[in-house]
């Protein structure tokens, strides 16, 4: 008697486990990101499905059988809705579900309303093999698109279950409220709202505004908090990308994007495309690459070895990596990991100078006419004596020769690190105080035309040495 009472509980559970599968809405998404974001707004009335994994290409999936058969029974289909997931109309159409059509109540463009980066001028075209040709598609590493993405499913929740609407409401409403908070921190929002404060950040107007403006007899950028203070170090920071999948992520947090191992998204990097990546990362000193976790190792670590830069392998999307299980993990990990890339950068350099001459130091310049700069001690290979090369005449077309004493040992009799008197011609040469090139860059034009036109800032920022590293 006893075993059939728990024969028949254990059928009503199984049972009423069944009748609540089905109330559930089936949702499959492309990306598990937008996956992540539909159960924030969907809740306990979705049942949710992702195709691409976290640690896949998007680009570059296969339509497998299954996939259709996921999409067969689909009540709602999200994907990016530009030419991120090319494959997505192929298993639309295998599956022979008519509702999750472009155009029809059970699909779901992501992209709507999302003013997209990278758009191309002119007519889209793929004569080069680009696979970016309506702009970059990567939308979902910027939070301020997670926001649009999530009123985009909301839509199409509502539109095929109009009953639950208020409940998709409420749940889309309180996900943005709680991004708004890890991306500004709690008191500005608090302060501000999310919705200016969203806008201004998309405007690039955010610091400025904060920096210019007062609350309570503090500065608004004070009460900064979240990921953007977080990512504080980050911003103006220069980076190498493998693949254009970090626009939205760099535009948002501030970092200059400024070489990519791939010519063209798609496209496998040549050797010479290689070169001149690395080229690239020695004329502006590049740090740190930012690297999505399904792309080849070899290339970045070639290019670590050569430069010194340091990869940061890290999976684009949600479930990419063991205990990156929401939306908000995947800024949580970007920012931690970048961070921490820096900062090591910081740390070296704080080593050096604390032992008061590193190996970085006999990489410094030596050529007659110099003087130099500390940015120069970080030179990413340093060989050491390499640029010792007098007597010649100076880059400043002084007259030649070096002193004849090694850096290093110049430091030690200088005491200083930041001034090496006494090889600089006075008045004569101008050097880009913010220049991070190496020596190699500075060249007899470099100082004859008195702008640096080598190492990629272009503009006013270029100026005469700074006093301290005159000549006496
Ligand atoms: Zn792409």
């Amino acid at each position: 008697m006893r075993r059939n009472v728990v024969v028949f509980f254990l059928m009503l559970v199984g049972l009423l486990a069944q009748a609540a599968t089905a109330q559930k809405l089936r949702v499959v998404t492309s990306l598990p990101d937008y996956a992540a974001i539909v159960e924030e707004v969907g809740g306990e009335r979705v049942g949710v499905n992702y195709i691409v994994q976290g640690n896949q290409d998007a680009h570059f999936v296969k339509p497998k059988p299954s996939y259709s058969l996921m999409l067969r029974a689909a009540d709602l289909f999200v994907t990016t809705g530009l030419d991120l997931e090319l494959w997505a109309p192929t298993l639309i159409d295998r599956s022979g579900n008519r509702h999750i059509r472009e155009g029809q109540p059970g699909y779901v463009r992501a992209a709507a309303n999302i003013p997209l980066l990278e758009k191309p001028v002119g007519r889209p075209s793929r004569a080069a093999g680009d696979i970016h040709i309506y702009g970059n598609p990567h939308i979902h590493t910027s939070p301020l698109n997670g926001k649009i993405i999530a009123r985009n499913i909301l839509a199409g929740l509502k539109r095929i279950d109009p009953a639950h609407a208020a409940y998709y409401e409420r749940r889309e409403k309180d996900f943005e409220a709680r991004l708004d908070r890890a991306l500004f921190g709690e008191r500005l929002v608090k302060i501000l709202g999310g919705d200016l404060l969203s806008r201004l950040l998309r405007q690039h107007k955010l610091f400025p505004f904060l920096k210019g403006r007062q609350y309570r007899g503090k500065p608004l950028i004070n009460y900064l908090g979240g990921w953007l203070k977080a990512a504080l170090p980050l911003r103006g920071q220069k980076i190498i990308g493998y693949h254009k999948n970090w626009i939205y992520f760099a535009d948002t947090f501030g970092l200059k994007i400024v070489e990519y191992i791939e010519p063209k998204p798609g496209i496998p990097p040549t050797p010479a495309h290689v070169e001149r990546v690395i080229r690239t990362i020695r004329q502006q000193n590049v740090k740190v690459m930012l690297i999505a976790n399904y792309f080849e190792r070899s290339k970045p670590r070639l290019i670590e070895q050569r430069t010194g830069i340091k990869a940061v392998f890290v999976p684009l999307s949600v479930r990419g990596e063991p205990g990156v299980n929401t939306y908000f993990d995947l800024f949580d990990l970007w920012i931690r990991r970048l961070t921490a890339a820096f900062q090591r950068e910081v740390a070296l350099k704080e080593q050096a100078h604390a032992r008061n001459v590193g190996t970085d130091v006999d990489a410094v310049f030596g050529l007659s006419g110099a003087h130099w700069h500390p940015c120069l001690l970080w030179h990413p290979r340093p060989q050491a004596g390499s640029y010792f090369r007098g007597p010649g005449p100076g880059p400043d077309s002084g007259s030649g020769g070096y002193s004849g004493l090694s850096v290093r040992l110049a430091l030690r009799i200088a005491g200083c690190l930041r001034v090496f008197p006494g090889l600089h011609h006075p008045g004569r040469g101008h050097l880009c105080p913010h220049s991070h090139a190496g020596a190699e860059n500075f060249s007899r034009s470099h100082y004859r035309h008195r702008v640096c036109h080598s190492h990629g800032c272009g503009d006013s920022h270029c100026r005469p040495c700074p006093p301290w590293s005159r000549a006496r």
